[in-house]
């Protein structure tokens, strides 16, 4: 099988990167959605813990519940609303509130632009006076950057726009609430931070989207894609190899076959722009569901070790590559 190798030290390398701009690493929530994207739901939140992180973000309930020993506080961005201790749950509409149950923890999501998730700002007051009369305990206050990784004003408009909700919040009364607005890419690129928590998701990984005239923090990958050889021939002059028979050989070549494929959530791609791996090697011929060809005879192959470089191979970003591996390809911690 192909396995992936998860580099702690480079993980923590970004941990620290991050938790130099929040000033504390008590400050950073780990956003593990979505199988901690790609890396490993229960591994990323072990090493997570074991570095110190108190605060974790999911999308559903049962990943909060596969960690929930590990954080002090886990907050599940899109599930139904009920009563927990550990967890606190997303409020993303004024219908949302009405299925709560009593009792549960909630955080506002407030849209301040992006106009995807979220209260209205016109919704505010009747949100916060409906979490009352609903008896939900109101524990946080977030909103999210539609365009915090581009070169523009955009993130400082509803900056301003969420300062304003910050003072509605308190005005209502509220004590005790955790003020969120930051992604990656807004903790990466601001010069200044001075809010109770930063939702930390490909950054922690190794990643940056943000273009060039950002002078950001140095991160590292943490993730590394191996391919096992499954079998070996030699071709001569003129043989073709996989599907269509998109590869000729130009000479005799010893060819393998590697157990990586589209069944394993690696891209397909384009064989006429074939993915050169990360030793240097084009892909041969088509990607099949289980296997990929390459030149070489070794046991082992690094197919990638930076999703970025290979996201810009495929025409997409980091975050497509990652998430899209089989949450069943065998991991271990380097
Ligand atoms: C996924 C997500 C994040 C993390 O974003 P990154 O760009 O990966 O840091 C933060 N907040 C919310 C609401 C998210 O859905």
């Amino acid at each position: 099988m192909a396995f992936i190798t998860i580099n702690k030290e480079n993980f923590y390398h970004n941990l620290n990167q991050i938790a130099l701009k929040t000033g504390s690493a008590d400050k950073i929530a780990i956003v593990l959605k979505d199988n901690a994207y790609g890396h490993g739901l229960e591994l990323m939140a072990k090493l997570a813990s074991e570095f110190g992180i108190k605060h974790a973000v999911v999308r559903k309930k049962a990943e909060a519940d596969a960690i929930r020993s590990l954080f002090q506080t886990i907050l599940v961005l899109g599930d139904t609303i009920i009563k927990d201790k550990v967890c606190s749950f997303a409020i993303n509409s004024l219908e949302d509130i009405e299925q709560a149950q009593k009792g549960a923890k909630v955080e506002l999501k407030v849209d301040t632009g992006m106009h995807r998730n979220g209260i209205a700002l016109d919704e505010l007051e009747e949100a916060l006076r409906s979490i009352k009369e609903k008896g939900l305990e109101l524990i946080g206050v977030m909103t999210h950057f539609r365009s915090a990784d581009e070169l523009s004003s955009e993130l400082f408009w509803q900056q301003k726009r969420f300062e304003a909700v910050k003072e509605s919040v308190k005005n209502a009364g509220f004590t005790n609430i955790r003020f969120h607005s930051y992604n990656s890419a807004a903790i990466l690129r601001m010069k200044s931070f001075d809010e109770d928590l930063v939702r930390v998701g490909i950054g922690a990984y190794g990643y940056s989207e943000l273009p060039v005239p950002f002078d950001e923090a140095p991160l590292k990958p943490v993730l590394t894609l191996y391919a096992k050889k499954v079998a070996t021939r030699v071709l001569k002059k003129g043989q073709r190899v996989g599907y269509g028979g998109d590869f000729t050989a130009p000479k005799k070549m010893t060819v393998s076959t590697y157990d990586l494929g589209y069944g394993d959530g690696w891209c397909r791609g384009d064989s006429s722009k074939p993915y050169i791996t990360a030793e240097g090697l084009p892909v041969l011929g088509r990607v099949s569901m289980d296997f990929i060809a390459l030149e070489s005879d070794k046991e082992e192959l690094c197919v990638m070790n930076d999703a970025q470089e290979a996201a810009k191979q495929f025409g997409t970003i980091s975050y497509e590559i990652t998430t899209a591996l089989n949450s069943d390809i065998e991991k271990s911690v380097i």
